[in-house]
């Protein structure tokens, strides 16, 4: 049976968000155009979907159910939003549902709150009279709205719409903005002439930490108002704790609306719902914000090289693709920030692919401070070294702040029988224990906890504890300096207090003297009273087998020596290491970005590692080992037939870490000069099993700049 044009009549493809894989039929008599937000039947309860396209159907009209609500378009523009969810499979090569997803969650809580109509201007009499007669339930809703705008069910919405007797309820734009901020700075006028010149295209603004880059993206967030629009500013889910919140709500009132997961879930909708009504238009948040139904004039990526704008689970996102594509599509300016940009987007700029914006002085010609190094290997057993240690006592009798930074939890990081040397592994993962305090063990991958094996569980020989985290640091720092008021902040500390936003308030508001922490402590405060800043172990993250390693150990060494001496105090650093001739270690001192830049990334176009050549990574997981080998070197081979001598294929091989939460992991990487070719290479393994037994993931590098 061919389809013909009375069966597409009024007939929408939605994908549900936890659905089919593919999209289902419904009817839907109003107007919904692809991209567009609706709420279905969907087994025994409803679902909210996206229409992806319009008829024909599949099945015979008659069984299909109709929508329930039209709730309007997705990201506040229905063009753009399946532009978004088209672009999302075809870059992650992922599912429909996958891809419409995080649009999905961005329409939560308000999906009760269907579109709002009101009368139009005027009533034929005629009209009026006709529907009163014919159409009596339409008459009565009509009369309904007479008292001000209202919520239609969608047939009589659609019904009264297409006479012309309702139209859409417009909420009045939202009150301007209270303005005000300090006078910029001639080098923030400087950095704000370039970036208004360049409106529409996409610039890094390469800014030391304290150089007042808040300042330049609010006033571009007024130029944006002033234009009609509205603004997208991402930050690191850290950041956004009471002190940008702040900031930005009294720059900009009611109309901020905060995303962000932790502000609960009633102040999460109340914001969505301030944003499809109009009555918000600056939109705060993490990587899912990215998602936000805004028209953004501008769009800002704050601290851009920050691994959390990375979803970690299907659909792999990266935050800055996907404000991108909007952005190349609404023509808005985009602002990515950051002291020490990922490699990819600096590269990107120096080509001129896009636009650079420097900001290389920190406010009030403020000097950055300075680093010395202490070299490990000459202190053996010492978590202190005599640099350190006086940096810190000077700056206690000075009555100011420190800042140590170890980015491992925990008090000993490994156990290790003296016996016969075996480790205590998680029983969910191949990861050796931490020891914690209280005599607690805990897998820093899955999270597992127990009490701590007294004796070696294989040979009941003593069990050695290794190595230092950052509880153990905390109490050498109570030891070592007595009567210091030492505060502790990692995920540990938080889970037990009420979050990080206390621990940052208390040390801020001068109720400590020494703040021991992971890298949370590196990011997003600002703390005027720390001085000094010392970095327990620089090297910690060097050994990783990512290719990425040595840039992130250099991000973390200039953010966290960028925190000592933002105020009007000078700040200090002491970075404790085993390699202080490493790359990292050796231009953090320095505090030189470009240098470092110029030498890493000439090793990877050496190497042929991103940005000079792409990855990908195919992952398979599963409960048992031996089908999960199988299903690797099965697919492996057929990815080298898929390649044929296109791409390289290094693999199969047991993941760098081979076991996590009770599943087994293979993986093989596809490596070659040119992302479309890897896809098309992977596109060739659909479909992907994907189950509790089996699964597969295709990960892109996700660093990278287009
Ligand atoms: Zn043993
Ligand atoms: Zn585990």
């Amino acid at each position: 049976m061919s389809p013909n044009a009375s069966d597409a009549e009024g007939v929408v493809q939605v994908v549900l968000g936890r659905g089919p894989l593919i999209p289902l039929d419904y009817l839907c008599p109003g107007e919904a155009p692809p991209g567009t937000l609706v709420r279905v039947p969907f087994r025994r309860g409803a679902a909210v979907g996206l229409v992806v396209a319009r008829g024909p159907a599949e099945v015979p009209r008659e069984r299909l159910r109709p929508v329930l609500d039209v709730i309007g378009p997705a990201l506040g523009d229905a063009g753009e939003a399946l532009f978004v969810a088209e672009a999302m499979r075809r870059r992650y090569l992922c599912s429909w549902p996958q891809a419409v997803a995080p649009l999905l969650s961005c329409a939560h809580g308000f999906v009760p709150e269907a579109a709002l109509w009101e009368a139009a201007a005027t009533l034929d009499p005629d009209a009026l009279d006709r529907l009163r007669r014919r159409a009596p339930r339409q008459y009565e809703a009509l009369a309904a709205l007479g008292a001000g705008p209202g919520r239609l069910p969608a047939t009589l919405s659609a019904a009264l719409a297409g006479k012309g007797l309702v139209r859409r309820y417009e909420p009045p734009r939202p009150a301007p903005p209270r303005g005000g901020g300090p006078r910029p700075t001639p080098a923030q006028s400087e950095a704000l002439r370039r970036l208004r010149e360049g409106r529409g295209g996409v610039h890094l603004l390469f800014g030391v930490t304290g150089s007042g880059k808040t300042e330049i993206y609010f006033r571009l967030i007024e130029d944006a108002l002033a234009a009609g629009r509205g603004a997208l500013l991402l930050v690191p889910e850290i950041a956004l704790t009471a002190q940008l919140v702040d900031l930005v709500q009294a720059r900009f009132g009611p109309r901020a609306a905060v995303l962000h997961s932790a502000v609960g879930d009633a102040a999460r909708h109340s914001a969505l719902r301030r944003l499809h009504e109009g009555r918000a238009d600056v939109v705060v948040g993490p990587r899912s914000a990215a998602f936000a139904p805004v028209d953004p004039g501008v769009v800002i990526v704050d601290e851009q090289h920050e691994q959390s704008y990375q979803q970690e689970e299907a659909p792999r996102y990266h935050a800055q693709d996907v404000v991108l594509w909007r952005a190349a599509r609404r023509g808005a300016t985009v602002v990515l920030g950051s002291a020490t940009p990922d490699l990819g987007t600096f590269q990107a700029a120096r080509e001129g692919r896009i636009g650079l914006v420097e900001l290389p002085e920190r406010i009030g010609g403020r000097p950055l401070p300075e680093v010395r190094l202490a070299d490990l290997r000459r202190w053996p057993g010492r978590i202190f070294s005599p640099e350190l240690v006086r940096m810190v006592q000077e700056s206690l009798q000075a009555g100011q702040q420190t800042i140590l930074l170890l980015n491992r939890r925990g008090f000993h990081p490994s156990m290790v029988c003296t016996g016969c040397g075996h480790v205590p592994t998680c029983p969910q993962c191949s990861v050796g224990l931490s020891y914690h305090e209280g005599g607690e063990a805990v897998c820093h991958l899955c999270g597992w906890r127990g009490p701590a094996p007294r004796r070696c569980p294989e040979c009941r020989g003593p069990l050695r504890l290794l190595g230092t985290g950052t509880q153990r640091v905390a109490q050498a720092a109570r030891e070592t300096w007595p009567g210091a008021r030492v505060l502790r902040l990692d995920r540990d500390a938080v889970q037990q207090r009420d979050g990080a936003e206390r621990v940052y308030a208390a040390f801020r508001g001068g109720q400590a003297d020494i703040l021991v922490g992971t890298q949370m402590v590196a990011k997003g405060f600002d703390f005027p009273l720390v001085t000094a800043v010392g970095v327990i172990v620089a090297d910690i993250g060097l050994g990783q087998p990512d290719y990425r390693a040595a840039e992130r150990t250099f991000q973390l060494l200039m953010q966290v020596s960028g925190r000592a001496g933002r105020a009007e105090h000078p700040g200090r650093a002491v970075i404790q290491c085993y390699d202080p001739d490493h790359p990292s270690v050796r231009f953090a001192l320095r505090h030189d970005y470009l240098g470092f830049a110029e030498q890493e990334l000439e090793e990877r176009r050496r190497g042929g590692y991103p940005p000079f050549g792409e990855l990908l990574l195919i992952g398979y997981s599963g409960m048992e080992e031996q089908a999960v080998a199988d299903l690797a070197r099965r697919r492996t081979e057929e990815l080298e037939r898929l390649s044929g001598g296109r791409a390289r294929v290094l693999g199969p091989a047991p993941a760098p870490i081979p076991k996590a939460q009770g599943r087994y992991r293979w993986q093989t990487l596809l490596a070659g000069r040119r992302r479309e070719t890897l896809r098309a290479i992977a596109a060739g393994l659909w479909p992907l099993a994907d189950g509790p037994d089996l699964r597969e993931a295709l990960i892109f590098d996700p660093r990278q700049f287009r």
